[in-house]
């Protein structure tokens, strides 16, 4: 909740409608960096537990068979924008029983790959 110090509307950054637009150029200002900021979030779809899972799919593996994760179950779940850009998930490794999962990115474009724990004959593309 606030004030604006030009035209005196009380306003909620938290309530942004996209529509709205001001003929105060101060209110105006902020309702952009509101709508910057939803915009951001709404990117934020992506997680590790989401894209770890995705790569166990591909492999018949769970997290039933998690022996060990360098991130805590809190930092699995945290959401971030996995598309072009940034890098913005937290680096991890973490083992199954039969494979060893970790991070990949393109051009800052995140996901996850994995390879087998013991010698085999599967090959590894380019990460
Ligand atoms: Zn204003």
């Amino acid at each position: 909740m606030g004030k604006c110090t030009l035209c005196n509307l009380e306003y909620d950054d938290n309530i942004y409608v996209s529509t709205y637009t001001s003929e105060c150029s101060e209110c105006n200002k902020r309702l952009i960096k509101n709508r910057n900021k939803a915009m951001e979030e709404n990117r934020k779809t992506a997680s590790w537990r989401i894209l770890i899972s995705e790569e166990m799919e591909n492999r018949n593996d769970s997290f039933e068979n998690v022996i060990f994760s360098t991130l805590s179950n809190a930092e699995l779940d945290v959401k971030f924008d996995k598309g072009y850009g940034s890098i913005e998930g937290k680096p991890f490794t973490l083992w199954t029983k039969t494979r060893v999962y970790f991070p990949t990115s393109y051009d800052g474009a995140e996901g996850c790959n994995s390879v087998p724990r013991e010698p085999c004959d599967e090959i590894t593309e380019h990460v």
